[in-house]
């Protein structure tokens, strides 16, 4: 084992978000796979920018114009350097590396591929890395291959081997998993794609902040990262490509500042890099990139690396200890990140970040834009903590203590559930319409006075839920558009002609919760007054959509829309 070297508490001290006294829980922040903090150099250069030398660039001929140029231009000095790519004009400013690999899969995917051409992915990819070449597949005909993974979540090389053949036109992998936090070998996967004379995109989101980045040593023909995981702002990243893949290949968007000239009858393109620069860049966002660029190679790669393989192994060494949870992509070379399921008692992630945001604690729980990884484990989610500058041992224990406490309240709350369920058990509303039980529950959001109660009183109403048979859990009754696993069985009330009443049942605590809020709205009212309520309105009347994820809330318009749908048919039949 690797003796721990962690960067100085002085470092943490740069990010006003972590001394920031607005919050009375001490903020943990281990979502910087998602996104960095930026600390004050960035956020200040990018304030400065707009204070002092803002003006469009490359048109103006006041002084103004050509400070902004230069600060825009600069920019893309400091980013060839970091790259160390050999002209600063292979590397194109864009929004992120979702719109660096879309680019280049639209660009260089429709001058190179054709009908029976083999584009060749990984299992490891995250969605940005793997719907664009679909759509341009779709337009030319080439065919989709994927690199296998073993059980611990590495690539398989031997595999890859095998896939390569002089159809492999273009190889696109990340050099980190978003995921898993796998460091995958991609010098060794370059050399192998260029040995059959295919060209290479590797997606550096996830590696640019951890360690040192050299195109050239690489070979690599393409490589992709953004601004706001390298404590830079966000709409702002990078696109490198060798000069002569980029020369060949079409512009991306037509418009200003990417011509040479233009007539109706024929326009001719600028050279690069504005060629794929289209329009008014993000000035403010390339000036903040450059400056975080420039802090984290003073801090120093090599120490950030240092200090994160040290937080990885501490946390690996936590969460491995604690009964119940499972820790997924244990690759030998990893970055700072680690994934996990709690399989017993089976907890959702949705329910262990929400808690887990209770403590003032950030983690990422979901498919993290990975569902084919997903599939691949034969899970639906994971929960995800990883670590960047700012973080520290302490960090790292705050979360075990909790996920140890979270489990072991899951286990205790287990044992005490009686087994019973059915139709038999559910109780209808006694409420008067939808509107009314509305009314009730409102009256109890208002006299709880913070989200961490409502949070609490929504959990036990899940807990009073009634079990849905297993019977009933069947691909008819699966509700989609949910994170977590939801069914939902509406019936009939028995002897009546238009009343409903609905089974419902969730993996994760919290929507059980909600799906009890529905019980009380619908649950044995007529079908018009189920039609005629607008669950959604009262959802954000209560202030519950303010405490959804998006997907969650998702979740709940498609739960919502399910028994609409149901009541409709009665209304029609
Ligand atoms: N690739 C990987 C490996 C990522 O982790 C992410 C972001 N989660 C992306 C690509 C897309 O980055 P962005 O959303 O900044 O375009």
């Amino acid at each position: 084992m690797q003796p721990l070297q962690l960067l100085d508490a002085s470092v943490r001290a740069q990010f006003p978000l972590f001394t920031s006294t607005a919050s009375a829980m001490p903020l943990i922040y281990l979502d910087s796979a998602a996104s960095t903090q930026q600390p004050t150099a960035v956020i200040a250069a990018v304030s400065d920018y707009h204070r002092q030398s803002h003006a469009n660039i490359h048109r103006g001929v006041y002084q103004l114009s050509q400070t902004a140029t230069r600060l825009y231009e600069e920019a893309r000095l400091t980013v060839a350097r970091f790259l160390n790519a050999a002209d600063p004009a292979e590397c194109i400013f864009t929004r992120g590396a979702t719109e660096s690999i879309n680019l280049v899969a639209a660009c260089w995917g429709a001058a190179n591929l054709h009908a029976g051409d083999e584009i060749i992915l990984s299992t490891l990819e995250h969605h940005s890395n793997i719907v664009p070449w679909q759509l341009i597949a779709q337009k030319t005909g080439a065919q989709i291959r994927v690199i296998p993974i073993n059980d611990a979540g590495e690539l398989e090389l031997e595999a890859y081997r095998q896939l390569l053949s002089p159809r492999t036109r273009l190889v696109a992998v990340n050099q980190v998993s978003n995921a898993l936090g796998t460091i995958n070998p991609v010098r060794e996967i370059i050399a192998a794609a260029h040995a059959v004379g295919a060209v290479v995109l590797i997606d550096g989101a996830q590696w640019v902040a951890h360690g040192v980045t050299d195109v050239q040593a690489l070979d690599a023909d393409f490589y992709v990262f953004s601004g706001h995981k390298l404590y830079g702002p966000t709409g702002i990243g990078v696109l490198y490509g060798k000069r002569h893949l980029l020369d060949a290949m079409p512009p991306y968007q037509g418009g200003g500042d990417m011509i040479e000239q233009v007539t109706f009858e024929r326009t001719t393109y600028a050279p690069l890099p504005s060629k794929y620069e289209a329009g008014t860049p993000n000035i403010s966002g390339a000036v903040g990139l450059a400056t975080a660029i420039k802090w984290v190679e003073a801090l120093g790669l090599a120490q950030i690396s240092a200090h994160e393989q040290a937080l990885l192994q501490h946390a690996t060494a936590r969460l491995s200890a604690i009964f119940g949870l499972e820790i997924k992509g244990t690759a030998a070379q990893k970055s700072g990140v680690v994934s996990w399921v709690v399989v017993d008692p089976p907890l959702s992630t949705l329910d262990i970040g929400v808690e887990l945001d209770l403590r003032g604690i950030c983690i990422r729980t979901g498919h993290h834009c990975c569902q084919p990884l997903m599939e691949r484990l034969g899970i639906a989610a994971t929960a995800r903590a990883s670590f960047g500058v700012y973080n520290n041992l302490d960090d790292i224990d705050r979360l075990a203590d909790a996920l140890t406490e979270i489990i072991a309240a899951a286990r205790a709350k287990q044992s005490a559930q009686l087994e019973k369920g059915g139709w038999e058990d559910l109780k209808l509303t006694t409420a008067a319409s939808p509107a009314a039980a509305a009314a009730e529950i409102a009256e109890v959001f208002e006299f709880l006075p913070d989200w961490p109660q409502r949070h609490q009183y929504v959990i036990d109403l899940g807990d009073k839920l009634p079990p849905m048979p297993a019977a009933l859990k069947t691909a008819a009754t699966a509700v989609h558009g949910c994170q977590s696993t939801v069914h939902i069985a509406a019936r009939l009330a028995p002897g009546s002609t238009d009343m409903i009443e609905f089974l419902a049942d969730s993996d994760a605590n919290l929507v059980r919760g909600l799906i009890a809020l529905l019980q009380q709205l619908y649950s044995g009212q007529s079908a018009a007054a189920i039609l005629a309520f607008d669950a959604e309105a009262f959802f954000a009347s209560i202030g519950l959509d303010q405490h959804l994820s998006m997907s969650r809330r998702n979740g709940l318009a498609a739960m919502v829309q399910r028994v609409r749908q149901l009541a409709q048919r009665v209304v029609i039949s």
